[in-house]
């Protein structure tokens, strides 16, 4: 999972830091920092987080694991 923020919509309204701190933290008083690629631990933190940001922010991304599986698929077309 990937996260990506869009910063020029963010309000720092700070919904995210209080619902996932430990991916997302303010850097000083008003500029949000976050891990780009949390554990997968964090993963329903991190969709909470998403789904609390009153101006929609919050994109998650799960291109990778969509990827992973279709090379699974891909390599097992390819022995049948
Ligand atoms: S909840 Fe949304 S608006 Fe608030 S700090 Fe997080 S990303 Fe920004």
């Amino acid at each position: 999972m990937r996260i990506v923020v869009d910063l020029t919509r963010c309000q720092s309204y700070g919904q995210c830091v209080f619902l996932a701190p430990k991916v997302f933290r303010f850097h000083s008083e008003e500029a949000l920092e976050y891990d780009y690629t949390p554990d997968d631990q964090m993963r329903e933190q991190v969709r909470w987080a998403a789904a609390a940001c009153p101006v929609q922010a919050i994109t998650l991304d799960y291109q990778d694991e969509q990827s992973e599986t279709v090379s699974h698929s891909e390599s097992v077309g390819d022995k049948i």
